[in-house]
């Protein structure tokens, strides 16, 4: 009976030990999720203030200085296209996505690309008298006339950029 009674108090004083420590973690894994609650809230805080940050630095009033911003929205499409050289002009088509025959402008003087039709291209040179720069680099990175004179002659080419 002796063993018994020791061997309940034994458990007895388990329980009370382990019921202590389970609070003591409960306590901690409590005061664990208020963390990650508290980084999570601060991360997406961040990442809004990131989002309206990018958000203002595209809006022309933040971008007084920059030509590009000051375009109408289709002049803005043409130029970065034409900057980038990701376009819908035979040489991206034939040599990136393979997906035209030849690469060459209808004039058959040279691949179709951003610097053939603005600079070179036999067929545009009628229109391209209209638009004064000289260099490539002006019409696509020059002041806010230029651009839009640039993306003006792309227009009257007929070309889909
Ligand atoms: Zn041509």
């Amino acid at each position: 009976m002796a063993h018994l009674r020791n061997v309940g108090k034994s458990m007895c004083h388990n329980y009370i030990h382990c019921f202590k420590t389970d609070l003591y973690f409960y306590r901690q894994c409590h005061n664990l999720k208020i963390i990650i609650i508290i980084i999570i809230i601060i991360i997406i805080i961040i990442i809004i203030i990131i989002i309206i940050i990018m958000m203002m630095m595209m809006h022309p009033h933040f971008n007084k200085a920059n030509p590009y911003y000051q375009l109408q929205r289709s002049h803005q499409v043409i130029i970065f296209r034409l900057r980038t050289g990701h376009n819908r002009l035979n040489s991206f088509f034939h040599t990136k996505l393979g997906i035209d025959a030849s690469d060459q402008c209808p004039c058959l003087s040279a691949a179709l690309t951003t610097d053939n039709i603005l600079q070179t291209c036999p067929n545009c040179d009628h229109l391209r008298s209209k638009t004064r720069p000289e260099t490539l680099h002006r019409k696509l990175y020059g002041n806010l006339s230029d651009l839009q004179n640039s993306a003006a002659f792309i227009e009257e080419t007929g070309l889909f950029v």
